[in-house]
């Protein structure tokens, strides 16, 4: 059965008074469209400027919902999260890199995390974007440069490998449709090479895609054939605007469901597809009826709450209640840790900031679990 995932007490057990409070006004300050929209102009300029912005954003949004500038700078935040039996996915935050020596220093990186993984039980996954060890002319068309192409699969091959031979797993990250193509072949490759004895390497359907339950029975039934473990990362999706936008632009059909309700749909049966069919799982998710479904899915098979093959996952900072209750009721369960250089993780920060504005439902629910917290404290 699903956890209560209203239990304040066991949702923010993780945090002082002093950082309850910080966390209630970061919520209230998302929480307002102006503000996010103001804050989002003022870091674009700062950016474009080359203005240092580290002072006003590393103890607000920055420490909210990234773990430091390192990997060593993150152990705070990794301890405080194997504290309620959280785990920890440590995500290198590097957007837009496109030179060869760049795109080698992020593999570099996120080897190091991969590393840093290895025999710490905090740790659950790795996880990289393609895109930041791939040139995006060469992601869009891989036959444009075919060296370029080669170099990239040397990367994706070093990283997937690298989990392998620590004994770890390894996400990778769902993009743009633009992008995704090459993205699968890449993630297809390494998980037929890999997945052998065990699911090492998860390639991440995106639900709000209308085409993508029937990848991910393709896949399932290609994997049986060939003799490979699958291992997904389901997610809705991240990129909605921007799909359609572009779509309409090229005068094409839009990829992307015609509404959330149809999203909702074709999630929850991704969810009921993998349990019935024995595919290793990862729910990236904050909507609590997912979350919720997943847990029953898993009683109705028969699965233990800490069964191996199955896992919960949230962002740093979004969604305590989900993860901590969940969590404490026997669930796997692990948290996006982004971390890098605070300029790089500025685009991310945006993103976070107006994922929480937009989705106004989500915001508020989080904001009244953190009053009540803050009310329930007060009281005892
Ligand atoms: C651990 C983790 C890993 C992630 N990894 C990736 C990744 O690799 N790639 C990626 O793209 N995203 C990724 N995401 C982000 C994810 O795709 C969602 O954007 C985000 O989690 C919000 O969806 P939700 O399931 O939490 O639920 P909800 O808040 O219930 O759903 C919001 C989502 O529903 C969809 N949606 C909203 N309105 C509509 C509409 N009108 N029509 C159709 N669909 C609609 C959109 O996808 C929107 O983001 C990840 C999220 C998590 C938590």
């Amino acid at each position: 059965m699903a956890p209560d995932f209203n239990n304040t007490e066991q949702a923010f057990r993780h945090l002082s008074d002093a950082e309850l409070r910080k966390a209630l006004l970061l919520f209230r300050t998302v929480g307002s469209p102006t503000l996010v929209r103001l804050g989002k102009v003022l870091m674009n300029v700062a950016l474009a400027l080359r203005i240092p912005v580290g002072w006003a954003i590393r103890p607000t949004v920055y420490a909210h919902f990234c773990g430091g500038e390192t990997i060593a700078e993150s152990e705070g935040t990794v301890a405080q999260l194997a504290r309620g039996r959280v785990h920890t996915i440590l995500d290198y935050s590097a957007e837009g890199k496109e030179s060869e020596k760049e795109l080698d220093a992020t593999r570099d990186e996120v080897l190091a995390a991969i590393d840093a993984a290895q025999g710490d039980e905090r740790h659950a996954f790795s996880v990289f974007k393609v895109s930041g060890v791939a040139p995006t002319p060469v992601l869009r068309d891989p036959g444009s440069d075919p060296a370029a192409w080669e170099r990239v699969k040397a990367r994706v091959a070093a990283l997937c490998g690298r989990a392998a031979e620590t004994g770890g797993r390894i996400f990778i990250d769902a993009e743009e449709t633009w992008f995704q193509g090459a993205i699968d072949a890449l993630a297809e490759e390494q998980m037929s090479r890999l997945n052998r004895e065990r699911a090492v390497v998860f390639n991440t359907v995106q639900l709000y895609r209308h085409d993508r339950l029937a990848y991910l029975k393709a896949l399932t039934e290609r994997a049986q054939r060939e003799g490979w473990h699958l291992g997904v990362k389901l997610v809705r999706g991240a990129y909605m605007e921007k799909e359609r936008e572009k779509a309409a632009e090229a005068g094409k059909p839009s990829p992307i469901q015609p509404d959330k309700a149809a999203s909702d749909r074709d999630y929850d049966a991704a969810l009921a597809w993998c349990i019935d069919h024995g595919v290793s799982v990862c729910s990236g998710s904050h909507n609590v009826a997912s979350n919720a479904l997943l847990c029953e899915l898993m009683e109705r098979a028969g699965l233990e709450p800490g069964d191996d093959r199955v896992w919960f996952a949230q962002l740093l900072g979004m969604s305590d209640p989900i993860s901590f209750n969940l969590a404490a009721s026997g669930y796997n369960v692990a948290k996006y840790v982004p971390y890098g250089p605070i300029r790089e993780a500025i685009p991310y920060l945006i993103r976070r900031a107006e994922e929480n504005t937009s989705v106004a439902g989500q915001t508020s629910r989080e904001l009244s679990l953190l009053r009540a917290e803050v009310q329930r404290r007060k009281a005892t």
